[in-house]
């Protein structure tokens, strides 16, 4: 009766399979693919602290942050970033325009500025109302 219970039986039947040569001569691994999908990358922020005499100066100075960020890992995303008093994110206001131009780039100037969106780059394009 040894051999005839489905362990036994699982085992003789996988056998092929399951061996070295069996593995060698059909190309299966024994690890299978994930039954998942990966999951898709979300969205995270990052806080930095500092200290400022006042309002313009701490928005003066986030804004040196965040392009200096960007210009040493440009995956960052500029148009998000946003700044707060400590403690009260929900009071974050946008540090750049981000307005959208004809060709789906995104204005890189500081939020509010007067005159015409700039696309990034030194030759970058420039539109809307200006003077
Ligand atoms: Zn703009």
């Amino acid at each position: 009766m040894r051999g005839n219970g489905s362990p036994y039986w699982r085992r003789e039947r996988m056998g092929a399979a399951l061996s070295d040569a069996g593995r060698a001569a059909t190309g299966a691994t024994l690890i299978g693919p994930p039954r998942r999908a990966a999951r898709p990358a979300r969205w995270f922020t990052a806080h930095l602290g500092f200290e400022a005499a006042d309002p313009g100066l701490a928005r003066e100075l986030a804004v040196g942050y965040a392009e200096a960020l960007s210009l040493l890992r440009p995956e960052l995303a500029l148009g998000a970033a946003a700044l707060s008093p400590a403690g009260a994110w929900h009071l974050a206001e946008r540090l750049f325009c981000g307005a959208a131009g004809p060709d789906g780039e995104h204005c890189v100037d500081v939020a509010g500025h007067p005159g015409f969106h700039h696309a990034p780059g030194p030759g970058g394009l420039g539109w809307g109302d200006g003077d």
